[in-house]
């Protein structure tokens, strides 16, 4: 298990609670969860046939893809609103407009 993750925006990674959570019941062991997600968050338990969430902090914060994919809808995350307070509370727009504005070169359109 990875327990060590970059910080999000300088939110370090250990703070943040944004990882998938499985309803067992519901989940049918397709795997698109395990084997779409380029983070490497999931393993496969081909014993019990289910994913298994084994890097937590390796989840990319916002993201909800695996959800969104899965056929049965057996995978949740927070409230978007649990990131969205995170961006007020750390004054992250002004910060990513900063960034923007720093960073020409690398984010511009050619
Ligand atoms: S995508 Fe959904 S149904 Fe398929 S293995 Fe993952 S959690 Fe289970
Ligand atoms: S939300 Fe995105 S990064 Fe997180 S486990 Fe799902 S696919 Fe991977």
């Amino acid at each position: 298990m990875n327990d060590f993750a970059k910080p999000w925006r300088g939110i370090p990674r250990e703070l943040i609670q944004w990882n998938p959570q499985i309803e067992e019941e519901i989940c049918i062991g397709c795997g698109m969860c395990v084997t779409g997600c380029g983070k490497m968050v999931y393993k496969f338990d081909y014993d019990k046939k289910k994913p298994v969430v084994v890097t937590p902090l390796n989840c990319m914060v916002a993201c909800v893809t695996c959800a969104n994919a899965c056929p049965t809808r057996a995978i949740s995350f927070p409230p978007l609103s649990y990131v969205h307070k995170m961006i007020k509370e750390n004054d992250l727009i002004k910060k990513s407009r900063e960034e923007l504005n720093n960073n020409k070169e690398k984010y511009g359109k050619k």
